[in-house]
């Protein structure tokens, strides 16, 4: 009684005293709270964890909403079709880069092909890279491409949209230049030449221009 008094709060001595005894008085063994027998398995642990997880979802209204808000800025660009679900692809990381065909067991190669020295994932191929990251600088967008790390192309057009509030027109051209970049990234490996960073530029403005007379 005197160690229980030692290591528990008030509260929670009284509580652990109330406890009734065994008559049988069997030896201290540990029990496991989330079955009938008290044993440990591992289905038990699997849906207790499950319950933590929607008690966590369900707190934070804010985290919906901001997603809510993500996909709906996201969704509203005067942008292209293409762009729109190369966009959504690129957030979900499923674009078919060298790495997520790796995954799925397609190629064994993931190299880049444009710098021959690091894996072809989506955040290499659209700001890691030396050539995007040449082309970013070359466009003036007044965003940090190297200072900060994204763990994905979702990431990094969330900070742009909540950290760095940039405008809609402005976001529409950058999530088209890195569909050029992935477009020419495709007609590179069907034995095109790779375009330029300046090209790549030229042809994002153009697009934007083109579909945003056709529609307004
Ligand atoms: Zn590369």
């Amino acid at each position: 009684m005197t160690l229980i008094k030692q290591i528990f709060l008030h509260a929670d001595t009284e509580t652990i005293l109330s406890i009734p005894l065994s008559r049988r008085q069997p030896p201290d063994r540990l029990i496991w709270g989330y079955t009938l027998e008290g044993n440990f398995s591992v289905n038990s642990a699997y849906k207790v964890a499950l319950s933590l997880a929607s008690d966590t979802t369900s707190g934070s209204a804010s985290n919906t909403q901001e997603q809510g808000l993500f996909w709906h800025t996201v969704w509203n660009h005067r942008i292209p079709n293409k762009v729109k679900t190369f966009t959504w692809k690129a957030c979900q990381d499923i674009l078919p880069t060298k790495v997520n065909l790796r995954c799925r067991q397609v190629l064994e190669d993931a190299t880049c092909e444009a710098c021959g020295l690091d894996p072809e994932a989506t955040d290499h191929l659209l700001w890691d890279c030396q050539q995007p990251r040449e082309t970013w600088e070359l466009s003036g967008i007044p965003f940090d491409i190297t200072g900060i790390r994204y763990r994905d192309f979702k990431d990094l057009l969330w900070y742009l949209i909540f950290t760095k509030h940039v405008d809609r027109d402005l976001l529409a051209l950058i999530v088209t230049v890195a569909w050029c970049m992935w477009f020419n990234r495709n007609k590179t490996r069907l034995g095109s030449p790779r375009q330029p960073s300046h090209e790549i530029l030229h042809k994002a403005r153009l697009i934007l221009e083109e579909f945003q007379l056709a529609h307004f």
